[in-house]
């Protein structure tokens, strides 16, 4: 096999972290070459981020117009057209593809269909439709993505038991469906679903939906998604699912079934790296993630991973992050990554839930002396003015040092405020030297901010 070119950077893998850390590199001056075996974008253009927030939206749109005669406005009934929606979804996605293969390639870089191994250090072999190629690599940069995680109990079969990836793209809309994981993907998935009207029930494992954020989040999506139509069965773990005529039955352990046209399985993700690269390395891994430092250096001199191949965050901003530090490391740089909490936690729900620093549950376990400031989207102007009343937001205070350690939010567009609130974080102002425009959602976190300090203007005085 010929070597067909040497490259500073080959990255392999061209989702967020891969094309972010291609760039990079290229704006540094460096020749690369981004290999990717799939579709440019990797999941979060083609099967995460991107389409489901589309569907999303098509799913809010729905809601809105169904509540408009509140809002004074008569538009008759309204109803899902579930192609138009999917193709909207497509156009979307199909766009940014384009637009993002040419903005790699206008930065100089190499784009190079095909499935990238790593046979030994500084050589990557590249299986294509026709014969292999191999280049060299003065550095690589492993950004090799993730995968669902498979239940044994519940195998997918990829038409009755799916993944997020086919119950993005499903063509019809199904009239019932369990969703088993109500993380992050299953609460986002449920609200799409039960938008568009089928009937949804999550069975999650632990003691709440959304578990990675406080108790208090869990229990008001639990009560907005009631209203929605949505059926959380919490405390619940699958025993078995069986496929029967056109539809799927599910044992809980508990000893009760339920049985829905479709069931996804959305019980998190797991890092991806190829077998031959982790043995052709001798890549030290921790269970299918690879172990990195906070250079994002692997244990291999010149290889850095970065992104869900790594475990981290399983976000694609926590991926863009890490992919500038490889970057600036592969290129002659110094750099590494600060502290993880600092990456803003995102969840399109309806409503939305958002947060970054450290929430009330951490701090308390970490033993820090913490004053929780709350504040109540019903009691701000622009909120009640856009009937989207629900939710409420929380600024957690150390007492000692009187530091922000962080903030959590529910509510409409929270996604929206949760980079403004990162800047709280370590900040030294104090809520009246900052102003708000008024009025606007975002006066919910002053308010909440000003109540982390006892200062807060609209609350009535404690008695
Ligand atoms: C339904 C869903 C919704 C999501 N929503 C959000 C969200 O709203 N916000 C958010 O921050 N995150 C979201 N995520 C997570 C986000 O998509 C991932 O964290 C992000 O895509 C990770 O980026 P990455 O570059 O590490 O990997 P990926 O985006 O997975 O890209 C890895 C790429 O590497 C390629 N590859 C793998 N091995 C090889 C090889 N040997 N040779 C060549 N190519 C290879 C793959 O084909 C893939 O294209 C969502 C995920 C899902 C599934």
């Amino acid at each position: 096999m010929a070597m067909a070119a040497s490259y500073d950077v080959v990255v392999i893998g061209s989702g967020p972290g891969g094309y972010a850390a291609a760039i990079r590199c290229a704006q540094r001056g460096a020749s690369v070459a981004v290999v990717e075996k799939g579709v440019f974008g990797g999941t979060c253009l083609n099967r995460g981020c991107i389409p489901s927030k589309a569907l999303l939206a098509s799913a809010h749109t729905l809601l809105l117009a169904k509540r408009a005669a509140m809002m004074g406005v008569e538009i008759g009934s309204a109803t899902a057209n579930w192609p138009k929606m999917q193709g909207r979804k497509e156009a979307i996605t199909g766009g940014f593809r384009k637009g993002l293969t040419g903005l790699v390639e206008s930065n100089g870089v190499k784009i190079m269909p095909g499935r990238a191994i790593v046979t030994a250090p500084k050589q990557v072999k590249i299986e294509t439709d026709t014969a292999p190629v191999e280049i060299g690599a003065e550095n690589i940069i492993l950004a090799t993505g993730s995968e669902p995680i498979e239940l044994a109990t519940a195998a997918f079969d990829r038409e009755t038991i799916i993944s997020s990836k086919e119950a993005l793209e499903l063509q019809e809309i199904p009239k019932s469906l369990i969703i088993i994981g109500g993380g992050i993907i299953g609460c986002e998935l449920a609200c799409v679903y039960a938008a568009v009207g089928t009937k949804v029930t999550i069975v999650e494992a632990l003691s709440r939906l959304i578990p990675m954020e406080d108790e208090w989040v869990g229990r008001l999506i639990e009560r907005e998604f009631k209203k929605l139509g949505i059926e959380a069965m919490i405390n619940q773990k699958v025993a078995a699912a069986d496929k029967t005529n056109g539809s799927v039955r599910v044992a809980l352990e508990g000893g009760e079934t339920i049985e829905a046209e479709k069931v996804l399985v959305s019980v998190g993700r797991k890092a991806v790296c190829d077998e031959e690269t982790i043995e052709a390395l001798g890549l030290e891994m921790n269970g299918p993630a690879i172990v990195v430092n906070e250079k994002m250096e692997t244990n291999v001199g010149g290889v850095y991973a970065i992104g869900d191949a790594v475990g981290t965050t399983y976000l694609a901003h926590g991926a863009f992050a890490e992919a500038e530090v490889a970057a600036e490391n592969a290129t002659g740089g110094d750099a590494k990554m600060g502290d993880y909490s600092l990456i803003p936690r995102a969840v399109y729900t309806f409503p939305e839930v958002a947060s970054v620093g450290k929430c009330e549950g951490v701090c308390r376990e970490e033993g820090l002396d913490v004053t929780v400031g709350r504040a109540f989207f019903k009691a701000n102007g622009r909120s009640v003015g856009h009937n989207e009343t629900v939710g409420e937001i929380r600024v957690v205070r150390e007492k000692a040092s009187e530091k922000i350690m962080g903030v959590t939010m529910v509510g409409a567009a929270v996604t929206e405020l949760v980079a403004g609130a990162r800047a709280l974080i370590g900040s030294r102002e104090r809520p009246a030297e900052v102003s708000f425009p008024h009025p606007t959602v975002s006066e919910v976190l002053k308010e909440a901010w000003e109540d982390a300090f006892d200062v807060s203007l609209h609350k009535p005085p404690r008695p």
